[in-house]
């Protein structure tokens, strides 16, 4: 029988220093698994010297290869052009900071010879994480399974094997506005978590801030439901309702006991009550409104600059080839199959299930 081909992604931002290291601990992890392998970094546009450390790292070993952005597009897109790239291939996503310890990978290509299509690295515990950002991420997750109803497990994140079915799944979906843990979920397939401590960063920082964290949170929530849409349909039923009581009541008062017109105070607060609630219900409005407009732009999710040890698509400058088509209609089945290089196609066709 044909061995498996592994293809590990990791997105790279600014790692030099940590290309060596994988270089050197990744084969010693990976030999002994009875399988092929391959590496894709993602470049995601770094300014350091990321791609020449890469580079070097191809000339002495072709099966670290690379797939240069060009520009920072963000991790979850980073990923998204791995994906692709690894074209059908089993993938195992790991961050480059060594945080997700490489000997985890032995694990997850047990449980996927088990038969499992995802195998996600779950961390025991988030003592690398601040005290505030531990609350607020359990909270944030518990709201978002609750929202979604989807079933984002504790502690899981990008570090996961994805079987080349999965991997198939996860490039079909073409939108920009990209929430991984969540589309994971979404595509389904038969999961199982795998423990593991979290290492501290082997060099430099963690790119995450509160700026990057918040948005991700509301691409989060906004990508999946339109439960904060209907939200105002529903408070609005409510005020109407309370509305209608309180005028009756008022009415009655008026007509029972004469005139008597107080509620100054009143009246101010509701006005600005309720037009506090109609800006943030414009707002939360706004917010759809603008991604709807971000898909229907309909851009490429990323432009790739350059490949390093992989054979160059069709049109990779303009990086139009590395996407999916974005309507069936817009591009036929046989473009893309025709821009996949011959070997990898053959390959994959081999580990396919
Ligand atoms: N990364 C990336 N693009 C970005 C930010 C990060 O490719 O815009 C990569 C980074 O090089 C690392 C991984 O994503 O390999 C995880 O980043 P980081 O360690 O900053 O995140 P954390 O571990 O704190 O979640
Ligand atoms: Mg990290």
């Amino acid at each position: 029988m044909a061995r498996e081909h592994v293809t590990v992604l990791i997105p790279v931002l600014d790692e030099e220093r940590a290309i060596p290291e994988l270089g050197r601990r990744l084969p010693d992890v990976l030999e002994p698994l009875d399988v092929d392998w391959s590496v894709i970094f993602i470049d995601d546009g770094s300014r350091d010297e990321t791609l020449g450390a890469i580079r070097t790292l191809n000339e002495t070993d072709g099966r670290f290869t690379a797939v240069s952005l060009s520009r920072n597009f963000g991790k979850e897109i980073a990923i998204a052009a791995g994906l692709r790239a690894a074209q059908g291939s089993a993938c195992i996503i790991m961050d480059a900071d060594l945080q997700h310890p490489p000997e985890v990978l032995s694990s997850f290509i047990t449980r996927w010879r088990e038969g499992y299509d995802i195998v996600y690295g779950q961390r025991l515990d988030r003592r690398t994480d601040g005290p505030v950002y531990r609350f607020f991420a359990k909270r944030f997750y518990r709201l978002f399974n609750f929202l979604v109803h989807s079933d984002i497990p504790e502690g899981a994140g990008d570090f996961r094997l994805l079987s080349p079915r999965a991997v198939k799944a996860m490039n079909t979906l073409t939108e920009s506005a990209r929430f991984n843990k969540g589309l994971y979920s979404w595509i389904g397939f038969k999961s199982i978590g795998v423990p593991y401590t979290v290492g501290d960063r082997a060099h430099g920082t963690s790119r995450w801030n509160l700026r990057k964290l918040i948005h991700y949170a509301i691409d989060g929530v906004t990508s999946f439901t339109t439960l904060p849409l209907r939200v105002w349909s529903l408070l609005g039923v409510a005020i109407s309702t309370i509305a209608l009581i309180y005028s009756i009541i008022v009415l009655s008062r008026t007509l029972l006991f004469g005139v008597d017109t107080p509620g100054f105070p009143t009246l101010i607060i509701s006005v600005m009550f309720f037009s506090g609630a109609q800006l943030i219900s414009l707002g939360i409005l706004g917010e759809y409104l603008g991604r709807v407009y971000e898909e229907v732009k309909a851009r490429p999710l990323y432009i790739v600059a350059e490949r390093v040890g992989l054979e160059p698509e069709d049109e990779a400058t303009l990086g139009h080839s590395e996407l999916m088509p974005r309507k069936s209609t817009r591009v036929p089945a046989p473009t893309i199959a025709r821009a996949m290089p011959s070997r990898r196609r053959s390959r994959s066709r081999r580990i396919t299930p």
